[in-house]
């Protein structure tokens, strides 16, 4: 099967070419205490391999003497899912490299590659093309309509200062989480609006799977729909992958700039706090946040969750924060593929996912993966002697609470302190 080999752009030439095979980034990553096999370098390999055969003189002529071959089978096609889909694009190797190497991005090539070749979880696949072509608007309307009625805020209102990005996933795993918001949001008195429908299902999900054009169509519409509405920010709860590709990527992809400016809602509550609108008693109560990799690491918010959760609890330290989080191993689409998540927006879309007998056990051991490689980091908060990890990703707050963890949105935890 032809593949779509991706471009050699200044940075992935840095990727492909400054790699030492120190393995100084190993340890970094959640999936390596799986299987050492699974080391970021290892994984990056399986494209280098890659760039190699299409890129290099040596490739081309001596093959795999050198360390250039390109899949071929079905075989080669089912190792590399196995590999691509045993990380969470969380960057923490990135921070670990003397080379500044982010495996994880190289992984989400290889991922391009793959999905190129018509190898992805086919879950992942319909749910792009759901979200790429609007279907799941009208399959989820019930569920949709009857958060607006619980939620009772303003909906579609042109020109409100603060619009909250509200996707179908945010409904179905955080849906209280949502709710909180809406309170926050009322009690501070903020000129605020919901969209008229969900904004994507995660958007963009083409992005977890390689398929950059499903991406970039998915932000086009969402970023002309909520342009429409003319808010002045755009507030995302999610701290996954969905706010770092909001933030920085697609501008970018889009090639030009929004008219609105982006936060998280951490970041926002923050700017609320700071300027006496945001009002909090202290609960008496012992946190530790867990931070989200794609805000912290990637996005630079740190301080901004602390303070606000400072004027409400104890916050207690704990090893490997901030910029340097620990990984929960749920980002780009492993969460979305857990058991939990992946029957829940099933049902919520009334889809029928046709997985083949070799799919359903990658399925499975990848759903046993993703539990072992949470298990370094819960331990570690669990050593903590706090009453409740509250997490800034709904991803993160599943693993916690499969893990045996109290765990707690941080807008809910916030909605608690209003006066
Ligand atoms: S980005 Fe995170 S999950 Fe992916 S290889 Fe690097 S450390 Fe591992
Ligand atoms: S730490 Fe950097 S240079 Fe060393 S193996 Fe990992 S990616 Fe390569």
């Amino acid at each position: 099967m032809p593949v779509s080999i991706p471009n050699l752009d200044s940075v992935t030439l840095h990727y492909f070419e400054n790699c030492m095979g120190c393995a100084a980034c190993a340890p970094s990553c959640p999936y390596y205490y799986v299987d050492k096999h699974y080391a970021p370098v290892e994984k990056a390999e399986f494209l280098r391999e890659i760039l190699r055969k299409k890129y290099t003189i040596s490739g081309r002529l001596a093959g795999r003497l050198v360390g250039a071959k390109l899949p071929k089978s079905e075989e080669d096609f089912k190792k590399l899912m196995v590999f691509a889909y045993r990380c969470a694009n969380c960057g923490r190797c990135y921070t670990t490299c003397p080379y500044g190497i982010d495996s994880g991005a190289m992984v989400n090539r290889l991922r391009q590659v793959l999905s190129s070749a018509g190898y992805a979880p086919t879950l992942l696949r319909q749910l792009s093309a759901m979200e790429k072509e609007g279907g799941y608007v009208a399959a989820a309307r019930k569920i949709w309509e009857d958060f607006l009625n619980t939620a009772q805020a303003p909906v579609e209102k042109k020109s409100a200062r603060v619009l909250l990005m509200v996707s179908l996933g945010d409904i179905l795993i955080s849906r209280q989480a949502v709710l909180d918001a809406v309170t926050v949001l009322k009690s501070v008195g903020e000129d605020f609006t919901l969209p008229g429908r969900p904004l994507g299902v995660f958007p963009p999900v083409g992005y977890t799977l390689g398929d950059l054009e499903a991406a970039r169509a998915v932000v086009a519409e969402i970023v002309k729909y909520v342009e429409s509405l003319s808010p002045q920010i755009v507030v995302i709860l999610n701290g996954c992958y969905t706010y770092s590709y909001f933030r920085f990527e697609a501008t970018n992809i889009l090639r030009r700039k929004f008219g609105f400016k982006l936060l998280h809602i951490s970041e926002l509550l923050a700017e609320y706090l700071k300027s006496g609108r945001l009002k909090l008693k202290k609960l008496g109560i012992k946190v530790v946040l867990q931070d989200s990799c794609q805000l912290a690491r990637r996005g630079g918010v740190v301080e901004e969750p602390r303070r606000v959760l400072e004027a409400c609890a104890d916050v207690l330290d704990v090893k490997h924060s901030g910029r340097d989080v620990e990984c929960l191993g749920g980002g780009a689409g492993i969460g979305i593929l857990s058991r939990q998540i992946s029957d829940e927006l099933v049902k919520a879309l009334g889809a029928t996912v046709a997985s083949s007998d070799w799919e359903r056990q990658f399925l499975e051991k990848l759903e046993r993966d993703y539990e072992k490689a949470t298990a370094k980091r819960i331990k570690i908060l669990k050593d903590v002697d706090a009453d409740v990890v509250v997490a800034l990703c709904p991803f993160a707050l599943e693993a916690l609470k499969r893990g045996g963890v109290e765990a707690e949105h941080f807008v809910s935890f916030v909605a608690k302190a209003l006066w």
